[in-house]
């Protein structure tokens, strides 16, 4: 089998070519070539059994030599090429990290630990193209495996703190620019332990509207700030990145689409905040029937290898329901589940993980894995 990688020094890619090093996926074909859409032609990077020149990603022909092809290169070259290959009677898998192809009727939104019986089945029917879904979804539903699996969710409302890095490269530079920038405005004051806070706060907020407060990427100050609206604005109050909750949960389940007989209903409001790569998520769940807290945290507990329970006590909480602690991991935690006042089947939680890891990279490689089990 011949594996085709396009976008594979982008973020996403760069994550995705790390894990597939660490894991040996490139092993599981015969061959890989590496393409590019600014350098054909060029030295391709050193994996065992791969091309050592880069191939270019604009050519349908050279392009459909592959079996599968794995892009990370963003919607829009999916928009350009995918189509183009397809008519061309490529009956390849194209497993894609961008939206663009996602909720089309011939495409599976993969995420294996969940809906690894919709990809078998998907596989068996003859669909070829397989999307990673959105990273908050996807987090999301690592993170409640165990009680959807047991069919205990009426709705989830997910409020979610979203890192920079799910808005790309130059916003998590931006971030860390515009952080910069607050404190050089201030280090005279913070150098001195008399200096009064009032006035360090009111040279903080004095640079947050500079007009030269590095906000190119972002539009906005996100450090020491937060920005409460995520995508594009849908027109009717809800931000596409909301409206992805109920979209694509529902169609990784293999559900009716949300708001049908049988769907399950996911609201809530997404807003970007200053951590690096980690989302976190509060969520509030109406369950189906009253659980106990024991039971419901079993269930998540052993739903999967990578969601587990953080005790809801203050300490565990602090340390490990922290971006800064699950950065870089593949580590889904979830925690602070306890019953609310609106009755017994209703529950907090709070989950975190690490959007460039199970919200992108580990679903498309092991998407990759699960292919050359079914080919054989
Ligand atoms: P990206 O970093 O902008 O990379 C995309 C491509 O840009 C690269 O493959 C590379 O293509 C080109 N490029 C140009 N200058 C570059 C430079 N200095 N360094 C590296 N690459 C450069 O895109 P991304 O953030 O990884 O996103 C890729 C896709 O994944 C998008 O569709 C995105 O929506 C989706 N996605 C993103 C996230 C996320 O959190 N960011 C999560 C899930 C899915 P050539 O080598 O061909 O020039």
């Amino acid at each position: 089998m011949i594996l085709g990688m396009v976008g594979w020094r982008g973020m996403v890619g760069s994550v995705l070519m790390g894990r597939m090093l660490e894991e040996n996926d490139f092993a599981c074909v015969d061959k890989t070539i590496f393409f590019s859409t600014s350098a054909a032609g060029s030295k391709a990077p050193e994996v065992r059994g791969a091309d050592p020149v880069l191939a270019d990603a604009m050519s349908v022909d050279a392009l459909a030599a592959c079996d599968v092809i794995i892009s990370c290169q963003g919607g829009d070259y999916t928009k350009a090429m995918h189509p183009k290959l397809r008519e061309s009677g490529w009956k390849g898998y194209w497993i894609d990290a961008a939206s663009a192809l996602r909720m089309q009727d011939d495409a599976v939104i993969v995420l294996d630990p969940v809906n690894r019986a919709v990809i078998d089945k998907s596989l068996k029917e003859g669909v070829l193209d397989y999307i990673g879904g959105n990273c908050t979804v996807s987090l999301m539903l690592m993170a409640m495996d165990g009680l959807i699996k047991a069919d205990l969710v009426e709705w989830v409302s997910s409020m979610t703190y979203q890192a920079a890095s799910g808005a790309g490269a130059q916003n998590m530079r931006e971030l860390l620019a515009q952080m910069g920038y607050l404190n050089a405005a201030v280090s005279d004051e913070l150098s001195d332990p008399r200096s009064a806070i009032l006035d360090i706060d009111r040279k903080v907020t004095d640079a947050l509207h500079a007009p030269d407060f590095p906000k190119a990427a972002f539009g906005q100050p996100l450090a020491g700030s937060l920005i409460a609206w995520i995508d594009k604005d849908l027109g009717n109050g809800q931000s596409r990145e909301e409206w992805k909750g109920g979209a694509e949960a529902n169609k990784i389940l293999g559900l009716p689409a949300m708001g049908n007989p049988g769907s399950l209903i996911v609201e809530g409001l997404c807003v970007r905040v200053g951590a690096m790569r980690c989302h976190s998520q509060a969520l509030t769940i109406k369950l189906k029937k009253d659980v106990s807290c024991e039971e419901i945290e079993d269930l998540l507990d052993n739903a999967n290898e990578w969601a587990y329970v953080v005790p809801n006590r203050k300490e565990e909480s602090m340390q490990e329901l922290s971006p800064a602690k699950i950065s870089g991991t593949p580590r889904i935690p979830i925690g602070r589940i306890r019953k609310l006042a609106m009755g017994p089947e209703y529950i907090s939680a709070f989950t975190v993980g690490d959007q460039l890891l199970w919200g992108a990279a580990e679903p498309l490689r092991r998407m990759l894995r699960i292919v050359c089990e079914f080919k054989g």
